[in-house]
């Protein structure tokens, strides 16, 4: 057995031992650590870490490796964003029922999914599932649904030229059909505390912000709530009904729609990229927590961004990018 050292922010560490075989993830959350990570294929550059000392297969990168990926050859020294202990629900795998399926956008389906009767599978708002697809890598989509209606779920899915869910097995799909979900994945949902959150959601990565702001808003009225989401064109921002149903019955809940290529004249909406918005409101980030969903550049620039520019710790942000399994 070998030891691996985990540096924090604040001189804080952790250190657990692992079994060579396993990857560095798995390893820390078999100790009980849960350490940022989000599609666990290498794919969405989440879960990359500063490897300070000894070595990984496969080995480090200008110093920096993949947790999701990386086996520790011997003891080692990394440092890390964050660690948090591990909470939640084991992981299931159940046969969905489709019960619903309409387009919110031409290139948005939103998808309602049923368990099998008496069948309650517990999540956090904001995590992920898998879809398993015969003969393919599983597909990756958040929950959409709160998870207090246990007995289903709802997801939101970009419907990709060339893709294989979104375009062959979506319009195959029919009221009854059963689909093959593992549930749930990944560290995005929300922390409680005080801290005001910003979310960032870019297209379909509004999709796990409903499912927090569903679950949130009621239960934590006196939370500041903020919601930057951006699309190319107004149709793009496909649940704005939702929205504005959250700005009528929360106080604390603001929405800023922002649109990198259509026109906003009388929309209410802004021009620009969605990150490039926050860093137009905020001077400071220091004392948010915030919260980014989307396509991987996006989540990747907001990241250096609002920690270089706006001094937000890295230890309070948040995010899963939205890779594309079939370039992985
Ligand atoms: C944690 C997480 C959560 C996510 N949540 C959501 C969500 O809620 N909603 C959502 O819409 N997406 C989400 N995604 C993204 C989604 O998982 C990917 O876009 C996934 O690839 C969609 O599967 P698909 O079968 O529809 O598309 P894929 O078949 O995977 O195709 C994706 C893209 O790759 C291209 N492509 C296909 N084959 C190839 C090839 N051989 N070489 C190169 N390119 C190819 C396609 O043209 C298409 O543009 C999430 C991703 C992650 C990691």
């Amino acid at each position: 057995m070998n030891t691996c050292t985990i540096e924090l922010p604040e001189g804080r560490t952790i250190a657990f031992t692992f079994d060579p075989a396993q990857t560095l993830l798995d390893a820390a959350a078999q100790a009980g650590w849960e350490l940022p990570h989000s599609c666990r294929r290498g794919n969405c550059e989440s879960c990359r870490v500063q490897v300070l000392e000894g070595a990984v297969h496969p080995p480090a990168r200008q110093g920096s490796a993949l947790l999701c990926m990386s086996r520790g050859c011997g003891d080692v020294r990394i440092a890390a964003d964050r660690a948090e202990p591990v909470s939640g629900a084991a992981r299931k795998t159940v046969q969905a029922r489709l019960y619903r399926l309409r387009m919110a956008a031409p290139d948005v389906a939103v998808i309602d999914l049923r368990f099998p009767a008496g069948v309650k599978v517990p999540f956090k708002a904001g995590q992920y599932l898998q879809v398993h697809l015969a003969g393919a890598q599983p597909r990756s989509f958040s929950m959409s649904s709160a998870p207090r209606a246990a007995d289903g779920v709802q997801l939101q899915v970009r419907v990709l030229p060339g893709s294989l869910f979104g375009e062959q097995v979506l319009p195959t799909l029919k009221p009854g059909d059963t689909l093959a979900l593992e549930l749930p994945f990944g560290d995005f949902y929300l922390r409680e505390g005080p801290a005001p959150v910003i979310m960032v959601a870019g297209g379909t990565g509004f999709a796990p912000m409903q499912s927090i702001l569903e679950d949130a808003l009621a239960r934590q009225p006196e939370r500041r709530f903020t919601l930057y989401w951006g699309a190319r064109r107004a149709d793009g921002l496909y649940a704005l009904e939702q929205v504005a149903k959250w700005q009528r019955r929360h106080a604390n809940f603001r929405f800023v729609g922002v649109l990198s290529e259509g026109e906003t004249a009388d929309t209410g909406m802004r021009q620009g990229l969605v990150h490039e918005a926050v860093l137009a409101d905020h001077a400071d980030l220091s004392g948010h927590q915030v919260y980014v969903c989307g396509n991987p550049a996006m989540v990747g620039l907001a990241r250096e961004r609002f920690v270089r520019e706006r001094a937000l710790p890295k230890a309070s942000f948040f995010a899963d990018a939205f890779a594309a399994t079939a370039q992985a």
